[in-house]
């Protein structure tokens, strides 16, 4: 018997993929883990029919390969990944294929076997090949039962096209779209726990997501610019992010914190964030902005206050949080491993020139009345000049 070949089979949600749509996702997600893979024992990623198979190099163990499958359940297009060796469409070949697998389980006391044929050209039906992998895998472990329900270990065979691929470990994915289907947003990304969320989730339907940080430079220090780039190193690896431009902003709060009545600064500091956003997101030929905000959260995140900031853009703004609790946004950024940096306190554009008593119910009357004071226009055009730009490692920027 030759050697086993390790493999993990990538899943992915059928549903609504047909036609072009169809090939254009395998492609994309193919490329996408081709490129993320690149650091792992890999040699290969080919699509089966309605899957992705990632082949591993011989030297690989059982515990590399099983970091390697959780790894990619991570990535955006992934329903579910599960990790185990390809062998002949032969039922022998499959048998001991399927004992290898149990060998190398965990501790054990009750399995069963789960088998798929997609095609019907295998001779053996699958509740045969339950019942003769079960069979085979009993003899070799007498001390173990098999049960339908109650099991420790779940065997699964799949017969695909000319091979089968058998499997002890299975892990959910992340689900939603390869990055690089759905178009390309402008993320305002501070360094607190919300915004890289928000990020995160485009990026899981399949944007191309370019951050833009406001700090507070030169009126603060820039240790939330650090705190973004330690964020998008994050995001980076499971290709999530592409660029961040870092505009420094703090001179211009002062302009405003000067001119302004004090208690429209924070919507005026973030309509302005907002105008050089949608600058940015013209250069990068974008089509909508994403924030994290949600509804109500903090006084900037009022209704009325949405509403006066929205009216400083026309590009639609996204706000994938907006009816997500604190609670279920700090769970999704410890899932993402966001979180620990995020809680760094940081000053940032945010907390310069805070007002004793901010407006709640900005009117748009004194809004704009605040905000004929100084040159909006000329001044966006400077913070976007201000701009420095930083890239990531993306599967978009590879060449294949
Ligand atoms: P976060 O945790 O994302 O900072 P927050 O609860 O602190 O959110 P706000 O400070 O009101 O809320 O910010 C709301 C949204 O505005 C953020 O989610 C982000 O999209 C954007 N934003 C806030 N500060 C900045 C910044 N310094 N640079 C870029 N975007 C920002
Ligand atoms: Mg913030």
């Amino acid at each position: 018997m030759q050697s086993l070949k390790r493999i993990c089979l990538v899943h992915y949600h059928e549903i609504g993929l047909k036609g072009k749509n169809r090939s254009d996702f395998e492609m994309r997600l193919r490329n996408n883990l081709t490129f993320l893979l690149r650091d792992y024992p890999v040699s290969d990623v080919h699509t089966i029919s309605g899957r992705l198979c990632v082949s591993f190099k011989p030297e690989i163990s059982f515990e590399e390969a099983w970091s390697a499958s959780c790894f990619v359940a991570r990535i955006p297009g992934v329903a579910r990944v599960s990790c185990g060796f390809i062998c002949d469409k032969d039922i022998d070949d499959i048998k001991r294929t399927a004992i290898s697998v149990a060998t190398e389980a965990d501790d054990f006391k009750s399995f069963r076997v789960t088998a798929r044929r997609s095609h019907t050209d295998f001779g053996v039906c699958s509740m045969d090949m339950n019942r003769t992998v079960g069979d085979a895998v009993s003899e070799a472990f007498p001390s173990v039962g098999v049960s339908m329900k109650d099991f420790d270990l779940e065997i699964g065979i799949e017969v695909v096209q000319g091979h089968a691929y058998v499997f002890g470990k299975s892990i959910p994915g992340i689900g939603g779209l390869p990055v690089g289907s759905a178009g390309k947003v402008i993320c305002l990304l501070s360094s607190g726990i919300d915004s890289p969320v928000a990020l995160w989730r485009m990026a899981r339907r399949g944007a191309v997501c370019i951050g833009v940080h406001f700090s507070g430079r030169p009126k603060t220090g820039d240790a939330s610019e650090y705190l973004v780039d330690d964020i998008a190193h994050v995001l980076e690896q499971t290709g999530c992010v592409f660029r961040v431009y870092v505009v420094p902003m703090g001179e211009y709060q002062h302009q405003i914190a000067l001119l302004a009545p004090p208690s429209l600064r924070i919507v005026l500091y973030r309509r302005l964030m907002y105008k050089v956003a949608q600058a940015i997101a013209k250069k990068e030929h974008c089509k909508a902005l994403v924030t994290g905000e949600s509804l109500g959260q903090v006084a900037s995140q009022t209704l009325d206050n949405i509403f006066a900031t929205d009216d400083a853009v026309k590009l639609p703004v996204f706000r994938p949080l907006i009816g997500t609790d604190k609670l279920e946004i700090i769970n999704l950024a410890q899932q993402l491993g966001t979180y620990e940096i995020s809680s760094q306190p940081a000053p940032d554009c945010c907390t310069l020139y805070m007002p004793k008593s901010p407006e709640t119910h900005a009117k748009m009357a004194q809004v704009y009345e605040a905000e004929s004071l100084y040159p909006v226009d000329r001044w966006v055009d400077e913070l976007v000049s201000l701009a420095e730009v930083h890239d990531y490692q993306s599967p978009q920027r590879a060449k294949h």
